[in-house]
C-alpha cells in the first residue's frame, strides 16, 4: 500500500497559504495547517477538513512543539511549505527605515524559515522523497529589481520586504546544497501579485492562482530541480 504523503504549510489560515493547503489536500496529501491565530486556524482547518497545529514561526519553541505534534500524529513529514510572511507595514527606503521594523520582517520571513525548517528536518529525513518550498517573491530577485527599465526596477526603493525575500532566496540555495545528498529538494516559489491581506487585496491574481507554483514544487518527482526559484512561467532569475 502506498502511504499518503504528509505536508505542513505555515501561515495557512488565509491567503495563499490556505490555498496551498487546500490544493495539496485536493491531491490526496494529508495536510497539517499551521497558523498562529487559533480562531482563524480552527475555522480554516474545519473548512478544509485537515489537521492543524499552532505555529508562530518567530518562536523556535513553537516550531519544536509543532514538530512534536506532527511526529505524534503522522510519524514523519514529506513536504514543508514555508509560506508565512509579512511586510511589516513599511515600504520605507533604506535611509528612513526603522531598524526594529526591518528586524521584525526578517524575524518572520528569514529567521522563521530557519527555525521551522530545522525543527521539521528530523521528520523530513524520515520521508523517502522530502520537498521544501519557500514562498518568496520576485521583488527579492536581484536581476528583476536591478535591470534598468524592468517593472520591478521602477518601483520605489524599499528595504524591508524585498531584502528579506532576497535573503530567503539565498537561504534556499544553501539548504538545497546541504540537503541534495539526502534527496531533499528545496526550492523557492514566486506566487505573483495576488489579492490578499498582505497587499490590501490589491493583487491582480487570486490566492488560488498564487498557490499553484508552490504546490507544483511541493509535489516534484524524484530527480526534479533543487536550489531554484520558480513562478508559473518557469525559472525566475536570481
Ligand atoms: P496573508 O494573507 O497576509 O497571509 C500571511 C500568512 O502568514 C497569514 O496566515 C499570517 O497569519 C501568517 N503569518 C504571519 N506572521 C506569522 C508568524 N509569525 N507565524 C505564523 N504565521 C504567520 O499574505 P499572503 O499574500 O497570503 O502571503 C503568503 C506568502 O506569499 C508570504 O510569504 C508572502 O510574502 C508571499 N507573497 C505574497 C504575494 C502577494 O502578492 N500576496 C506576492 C509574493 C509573495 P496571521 O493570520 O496569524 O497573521
Amino acid at each position: 500500500m502506498i502511504e499518503k504523503r504528509v505536508a505542513l504549510v505555515t501561515g495557512a489560515n488565509k491567503g495563499i497559504g490556505r490555498q496551498i493547503a487546500a490544493q495539496l489536500a485536493a491531491r490526496g496529501v494529508t495536510v497539517v495547517l499551521a497558523a498562529r491565530d487559533d480562531t482563524r486556524r480552527a475555522e480554516a482547518a474545519t473548512a478544509l477538513g485537515v489537521d492543524s497545529v499552532r505555529l508562530d514561526v518567530t518562536d523556535p519553541a513553537s516550531a519544536r512543539a509543532a514538530a512534536e505534534h506532527v511526529e505524534r500524529r503522522h510519524g514523519r513529514l514529506d513536504v514543508l511549505v514555508n509560506n508565512a510572511g509579512i511586510t511589516g507595514g513599511s515600504f520605507d527606503p533604506p535611509s528612513r527605515i526603522d531598524v526594529d521594523v526591518a528586524r521584525r520582517v526578517f524575524d518572520t520571513n528569514y529567521f522563521g524559515v530557519i527555525a521551522v525548517t530545522n525543527a521539521m528536518l528530523p521528520l523530513l529525513r524520515r520521508s523517502p522523497a522530502a520537498r521544501i518550498v519557500n514562498v518568496s517573491s520576485s521583488v527579492g530577485s536581484f536581476a528583476a529589481t536591478s535591470t534598468p527599465g524592468s517593472a520591478l526596477a521602477s518601483l520605489p526603493p524599499s528595504v524591508t520586504y524585498p531584502t528579506s525575500k532576497t535573503a530567503l532566496n539565498a537561504l534556499t540555495v544553501q539548504y538545497a546544497k546541504e540537503l541534495a545528498p539526502e534527496g531533499i529538494l528545496v526550492n523557492a516559489a514566486c506566487p505573483g501579485w495576488c489579492a490578499t491581506d498582505l497587499n490590501g487585496n490589491a493583487g491582480d491574481r487570486t490566492p488560488e492562482q498564487g498557490a499553484a507554483i508552490a504546490v507544483e514544487l511541493a509535489t516534484l518527482p524524484d530527480g526534479g530541480p533543487t536550489g531554484g526559484f520558480f513562478d508559473d512561467g518557469g525559472p525566475v532569475p536570481w
